[in-house]
């Protein structure tokens, strides 16, 4: 198999054979490329004030969009989260709203 094509790499100078069946990705980080959270119906919201920096939400979170901050707490990558609300469910502080984001 020749090398495999990023998506950003189609050009007319390459063949289908140099393409994966439905642009999977196979290496990592591919998910940098793109902004995969365009189409999320519902966002997370930290409420600032009752958050504790426990950061048991940050390993939960299937598209690792929670980060970390220098001041103890997270903050979202909006970029890639996708609205699941696995974060909002599992947070013990009722620290992060769960609003409608539509648009
Ligand atoms: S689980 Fe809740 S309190 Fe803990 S870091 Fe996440 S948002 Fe903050
Ligand atoms: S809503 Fe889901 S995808 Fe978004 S930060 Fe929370 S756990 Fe991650």
């Amino acid at each position: 198999m020749n090398e495999v094509k990023k998506i950003e790499e189609i050009n007319e100078d390459i063949s289908w054979r140099d393409i994966t069946p439905g642009g999977v990705a196979p290496w990592a980080g591919g998910a940098e490329t793109f902004t995969t959270g365009d189409w999320r119906t519902m966002r997370p919201v930290l409420i600032e004030d009752k958050c504790t920096g426990c950061l048991l939400c940050w390993p939960t979170c299937p598209d690792t969009s929670i980060i970390p901050t220098d001041d103890g707490k997270i903050k979202y990558d909006y970029d890639h989260c996708k609205g699941c609300g696995v974060c909002v469910e599992v947070c013990p502080f009722d620290a992060i709203d769960f609003v409608e984001d539509i648009s």
